[in-house]
């Protein structure tokens, strides 16, 4: 038996392989040719045969020039924070994409010189909010919030009550990030309790503003008192209230979920959210309020570091004024209908894979994002031997389950009901691994 080794195509042999050479047109030839690098590697391992080396790189090859894939979330949770919180509408993509060339993001086309950036964006989100007078669009929650307080008290106090210094994840808490740049904190009150009285009481000529944060990610409850944004504002500092998940207006599914246009309502002077948290758009920060706050937060310093670019403007004035996002259908999906897709997938499953034994139970899905944390969103789940888990994530595309209780569960709540049959082919593939 000759040595395979002996038989190992040369790279550029491989490259030449016209798919190869169409795909370096779509994905890059560094990125090919670290595919076929890889294949070669096999071939000299001998687990792949030398004639077999292009088609091999060919499977390597990801499907776009971003090493970011997509996933299907059955998981049941709506913004999770790890598998990139809102998905975009198909208007928000379009849009996006639109604006992926030039585009007239900071040009006045009527007369050739420039004009307000994102200013069709800036308008959506004021007809989406009337009661704010003026809005700020900046690069996330945490960026609306420290140039807030950073504009209004840096080298002062910001006032902020201690059952309200919140960490956000990831190790990251409100408190060191609004200090990161020169504002001090003066805490108020105690973890469970605290009075206007307290509020009052910390107010000075040092006060740059007073801070109200939903504590959106956790929940205290029993011997409690937290002050109402109606009465903060009549404080004589301006008052910051961050609601945190980007509700603009009431929702009575959401009862328990502060809204930008009820805190403005209630006098706040300045209120800042996510964008890709309940508002279902792209990761963004808004700042709405007072036109003479808005426009000192705009021609701060930082404000320029904290820009958004033209592909968040674009797929965020596709969400605000376009059809409704997915995450706010996925937040409402109607329980029976998930019940009747998930018995389909469980029907399929132990239809084709006999001794498996796939079963429809009662799961409820959540809000997540560190959003509406005592919200239970009831629904079903497709509920599989735990050991799918791990198979269902290395599939194509991956899916993303939950696991309970030994359990694998799949939750459709997430998924579009197009997309029924991908997460079902999932299951038959994951049983083959
Ligand atoms: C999520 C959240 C933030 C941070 O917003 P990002 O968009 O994640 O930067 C800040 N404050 C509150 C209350 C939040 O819920």
């Amino acid at each position: 038996m000759t040595d395979p080794r002996r038989a190992v195509p040369r790279t550029d042999a491989v490259l030449a392989d016209p798919r190869l050479v169409q795909a370096q047109h779509r994905l890059g030839r560094p990125r090919v040719k670290r595919a076929v690098t890889a294949a070669l590697q096999e071939v000299r391992a001998g687990a792949t045969a030398p004639d077999e080396a292009a088609d091999r790189a060919l499977g390597l090859l990801p499907a776009t020039a971003s090493s970011l894939r997509r996933i299907i979330n059955a998981t049941g949770v709506v913004l999770h924070t790890n598998l990139g919180r809102a998905p975009l509408s198909p208007a928000a993509v379009a849009a996006l994409q639109a604006a992926s060339g030039y585009v007239d993001v900071e040009y006045d086309l009527e007369d050739g010189s420039r004009a307000r950036r994102g200013r069709g964006t800036l308008a959506a989100l004021g007809r989406a909010v009337p009661d704010a007078e003026a809005v700020l669009i900046v690069n996330n929650g945490a960026a609306a919030l420290v140039l807030a307080t950073t504009a209004l008290a840096a080298g002062r106090d910001v006032v902020i009550s201690r059952g309200e210094m919140v960490e956000i994840g990831d190790g990251f808490r409100l408190p060191d990030l609004i200090q990161s740049t020169g504002a001090r904190l003066r805490e108020v009150g105690t973890t469970n309790r605290v009075t206007l009285a307290d509020y009052a009481a910390a107010l000075g000529p040092q006060t740059g503003c007073v801070l109200k944060v939903h504590p959106s990610n956790f929940r205290i409850e029993g011997f409690t008192s937290a002050v109402p944004t109606r009465q903060l504002a009549g404080l004589p500092a301006p008052l910051v209230v961050d609601v945190g998940s980007g509700l603009l207006a009431p929702d009575p599914q959401l009862p328990d979920e502060p809204d930008a246009a009820t805190a403005l309502r209630d006098g706040a002077a300045l209120v800042t959210c996510s964008g890709d948290k309940l508002l279902g758009g792209p990761q963004a920060g808004l700042v709405l309020g007072r036109t003479d706050l808005v426009e000192r937060l705009r021609r701060f310093p930082l404000a320029r570091a904290l820009r958004v670019d033209k592909l968040t403007l674009a797929a965020l004035e596709a969400t605000l004024d376009g059809p409704v996002p997915p995450a706010s259908a996925y937040r409402g999906a109607d329980p029976d209908e998930l019940h009747a897709r998930c018995a389909a997938l469980a029907n399929t499953v132990s239809a084709t894979l006999g001794g498996i034994c796939a079963e429809v139970v009662a799961s409820d899905g959540a809000v997540g994002g560190g959003g509406a944390p005592g919200l239970v969103l009831p629904g079903w789940a497709v509920a599989l031997p735990a050991a799918f888990a791990a198979a269902l994530r290395a599939g194509d595309p991956p899916v993303v389950a939950r696991v309970e209780r030994d359990r694998c569960l799949l939750d459709l709540r997430c998924v579009d009901a197009a997309d029924d049959h991908v997460v079902a082919d999932a299951v038959l593939a994951a049983a083959g691994r």
